[in-house]
């Protein structure tokens, strides 16, 4: 559902992504972990098409992302990005977040926009929020009231970018479970996360970055198994 092929990204004179491949299935979780600054936020943003890439190529959905008469419009649709600030409206009530974008882009009615934003919030344990305002909720809570919002567009892949790394671990937590409730529910990811625990646990596939490159990929044992010096080294340094 998700292909990466040869992908370059430079930003100025600094290439970011130095020919990066991989693909993802559907309904699978992928996981994407390395040291800061290895490329795993822009290979995530290339998906979204957030960032236009140099060279190569990367199909999402069936959208062809490199080529140019793309629909942007439709790939937004398809593709839900979460990211570790959750930036919700803070004048709008938790219900009100959820519904903009279904109103504004996918025309609902109210009557289906607040009952399709209802069903999102109980899928993330928020049933009790709707009308609740985002500063009246814990950090885990307005995270999982951003996932809600993302999901209420209903799209076919979520990526998620650190999305716990601004949480305290209890609130991690919390998150954590509402994205494993979604891993089982068959939803396609792909996360970037320095969670390691988290990783073994959730991922069909994990996807080592180094330097802009990927290293090592394969089912959740390739933590146990790294093949490479520079993954026993991120390990080292992250256990
Ligand atoms: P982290 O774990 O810290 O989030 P990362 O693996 O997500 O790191 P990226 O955010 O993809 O890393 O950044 C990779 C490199 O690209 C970094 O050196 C960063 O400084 C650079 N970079 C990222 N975005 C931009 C940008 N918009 N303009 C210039 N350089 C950028
Ligand atoms: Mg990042």
């Amino acid at each position: 559902i998700v292909v990466l092929r040869d992908v370059h990204k430079s930003f100025g004179q600094i290439e970011v992504l130095k020919g990066v491949s991989f693909q993802v299935k559907r309904g699978e979780v992928t996981v994407l972990i390395g040291k800061s600054g290895s490329g795993k936020s822009t290979a995530l943003r290339c998906i979204d098409r957030l960032e236009k890439v140099n060279r190569g190529h990367i199909q999402v959905c069936g959208h062809v992302l490199t080529d140019p008469t793309l629909d942007l419009r439709q790939l937004r649709l398809d593709v839900g990005i979460v990211f570790q600030s959750y930036n919700l409206f803070p004048h709008l009530t938790i219900g009100e977040n959820i519904m903009l974008a279904p109103r504004s882009v996918k025309k609902l009615g109210k009557a289906q926009a607040i009952a399709l934003a209802q069903q999102c919030l109980s899928q993330v344990g928020l049933s009790e929020k709707f009308d609740a305002y985002p500063e009246q909720l814990s950090g885990g809570q307005q995270q999982r009231a951003a996932i809600a919002r993302s999901l209420a567009m209903q799209p076919k892949v979520m990526l998620f970018d650190e999305v716990t790394s601004a949480l305290d671990p209890q609130l991690t937590g919390e998150v954590l479970r509402v994205i494993e409730g979604l891993a089982d529910q068959g939803m396609t990811m792909v996360m970037v996360t320095h969670e390691m625990n988290f990783a073994r646990k959730i991922a069909d596939q994990l996807v080592f970055m180094h330097q802009g490159k990927v290293w090592e990929v394969g089912p959740a044992d390739v933590l146990d198994h790294p093949q490479t010096e520079e993954l026993r080294d991120f390990l080292g340094h992250d256990l």
